[in-house]
């Protein structure tokens, strides 16, 4: 019996080997499936504001087009636009390429997050388009984090611009921090155009865009929410969304609160 026990425990053995393997082989397969899906996503995107711009200079140097006062303008600004648009999409890259390469600098500190997150929608309420109202529900009592507030600000920064696209005029923005008992948790709500149930959780996917033509568009490169997620992971916190077509979108974060310092 002794025996053909050991027998058994050799080939339980050897097959969680193989498993081991194989789950190792489609692992490899899924980062190089996701790798290459990546680079045509970037070539895809940088050729469209490139066609763009070569269409437009051509026309433009085409006869005499470059001399007519009415048309010329208008074709520089498109080109211009589309400029923008690629030194937008490139820095989006590089900074995801850094965060990759885990050579990005997160230079944490002691802040105190209330106050952090008061002064940056007081800046965004200063700038927010015409009939759009932030309104803040903050905490009285001060809350530290432990955190580099130039990231925060661009998550914040990413998530706020883009309840400011979608939303309609007269719309309200909401923003609320909670303090729960380990985290604080942020949450921006706004009266825009939602996104459909299936989709909601894509949105933090590397150039995923709910309407493709509209986002473009808006000068969304697809990238915002994909950034905001790393840069939210490495603060050891969590981000999601909860959203109803035609009524409007949440996004929330959490970050682990310090604790309090004793005596
Ligand atoms: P983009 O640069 O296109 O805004 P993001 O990564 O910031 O890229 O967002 C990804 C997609 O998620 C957007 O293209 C949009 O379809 C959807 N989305 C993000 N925020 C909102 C929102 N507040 N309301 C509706 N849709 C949103």
């Amino acid at each position: 019996l002794k025996a053909n026990f050991s027998v058994f425990q050799d080939e339980a053995e050897e097959m969680n080997g193989f498993l081991t393997v194989l789950s190792d082989v489609t692992e490899e397969q899924k980062v190089e499936r996701e790798r290459r899906e990546f680079v045509a996503n970037v070539s895809h995107e940088l050729r469209t504001p490139l066609t763009t711009m070569r269409s437009y200079l051509e026309a433009l140097t085409d006869g005499t087009t470059w001399k007519d006062e009415t048309i010329a303008p208008k074709f520089l600004h498109v080109v211009q636009n589309e400029s923008e648009r690629m030194i937008r999409l490139v820095n989006d890259l590089l900074q995801l390429s850094k965060m990759d390469n885990q050579d990005h600098r997160i230079e944490k500190h002691r802040v105190e997050y209330v106050q952090f997150i008061d002064h940056i929608i007081e800046r965004f309420a200063f700038n927010a388009k015409e009939g759009l109202t932030i309104k803040r529900h903050l905490p009285s009592k001060a809350s530290y984090v432990y955190m580099d507030s130039d990231k925060l600000t661009q998550v914040l920064d990413n998530i706020i611009s883009n309840a400011m696209k979608y939303s309609p005029e007269g719309g309200d923005i909401d923003v609320t921090v909670e303090v729960q008992k380990h985290h604080i948790v942020t949450k921006v709500s706004d009266e825009g155009v939602g996104i459909p149930e299936e989709k909601v959780d894509k949105i933090f996917d590397r150039f995923y865009r709910v309407d493709k033509a509209r986002t473009r568009q808006m000068g969304g490169t697809g990238l915002g929410l994909a950034i905001a997620k790393d840069l939210i992971e490495a603060h050891d916190g969590a981000i999601w969304a909860d959203s109803r077509e035609g009524q409007g979108t949440t996004i929330s974060f959490s970050l682990p609160l310090m604790r309090k310092k004793r005596g």
